[in-house]
């Protein structure tokens, strides 16, 4: 009997496994297709000014729209376009679309943004990244001083030397560099002073424990204290909450992305947001009666 069972057992498991495989490969198939017939969208989010609580760019985040069926978020198809490599494609087409849309809209008379993109390690790898940017800012005629790539620790880690090289060549053709998630890898301070990065994102799970968490609070605070050192723009991810704000604020944070602002939303939707937003700051600029 137990033999038995070690054999309905065994059978069991390679099942599964050849399922999940299978499932795997269904789902690749199904990304390939879906570059191809152009079912990939970018939802934008606010970055928003310290100073002037007013937006100075924007976050461009990829989501899965199959015909007649809900958003896929990101979270739920990189990894395995990372795997499989598929991202190197879907990133090009995310940094084309993305300058393609900031023209869009500077050409509609809103004014220059940053338009950050994410990096994926195997973008930066591919030893065509700085080609790409280079011919995706002279077909979409986008500014490169207002483009921000998000790079992420892990990336600086691999080949120093490379990376060096490479960063800077990016550097050149005058677009910004940000660290994305910031404080979850293993940056040292020597590789911040030695990298031309502009700015650092504070990864989100710091964010969330500022009311409460003490030690979120000080490394949130020691990440900031630290950009003013290195004269890096500092900006906090995922801020919900007013008391989030109220540490952020103490603390001299430069910039803020986050629920309590605005969720990533598709193009037309922020182009009304920016509108409506230039339109508020033209009144705010009214001086009181005092
Ligand atoms: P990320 O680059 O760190 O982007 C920020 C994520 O936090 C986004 O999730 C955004 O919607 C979410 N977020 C913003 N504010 C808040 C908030 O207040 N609270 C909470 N809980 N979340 C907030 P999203 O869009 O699901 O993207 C997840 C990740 O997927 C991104 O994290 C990024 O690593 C990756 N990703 C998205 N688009 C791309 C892309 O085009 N290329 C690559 N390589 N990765 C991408
Ligand atoms: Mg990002
Ligand atoms: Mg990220
Ligand atoms: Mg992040």
């Amino acid at each position: 009997l137990a033999k038995q069972e070690g054999r309905n057992t065994y059978r069991f498991h390679t099942q599964a496994l050849s399922d999940a495989a299978s499932q795997r490969l269904q789902l690749e198939t199904r990304l390939r297709r879906a570059l191809a017939d152009g079912e990939f969208v970018l939802h934008y989010q606010l970055l928003i000014d310290a100073q002037t609580e007013a937006p100075i760019g924007v976050e461009a985040l990829v989501r899965w729209q199959p015909p007649a069926e809900a958003m896929v978020p990101p979270a739920a198809f990189i990894p395995l376009a990372e795997e499989t490599g598929l991202i190197v494609p879907l990133g090009e087409w995310v940094l084309q679309h993305a300058c393609q849309q900031g023209r869009a809209w500077i050409d509609a008379g809103l004014p220059a943004m940053i338009i950050a993109v994410n990096l994926s390690v195997r973008q930066f790898q591919s030893g065509n990244l700085v080609d790409l940017v280079r011919r995706v800012l002279a077909d979409s005629g986008f500014p490169a001083d207002r483009l921000e790539l998000e790079l992420t620790e892990g990336m600086l880690m691999e080949d120093a030397e490379q990376t060096v090289v490479t960063l800077k060549a990016l550097k050149d053709l005058g677009i910004r560099l940000s660290i994305d998630d910031f404080g979850t890898g293993y940056s040292s301070l020597a590789y911040l002073k030695r990298f031309p990065i502009d700015k650092l994102k504070i990864d989100q799970s710091f964010v969330r424990g500022l009311y409460d968490d003490l030690n979120d609070r000080e490394i949130t605070a020691t990440i900031i204290a630290m950009s003013r050192i290195l004269k890096l723009d500092v900006l906090a991810e995922g801020v919900e909450t007013e008391q989030q704000l109220a540490f952020l604020r103490d603390s001299g944070c430069d910039y803020y992305q986050g629920y309590l602002f605005h969720k990533p939303e598709a193009a037309a939707d922020v182009a009304k947001r920016l509108a409506e937003t230039r339109r508020s700051i033209r009144m705010a600029v009214i001086p009181d009666p005092e």
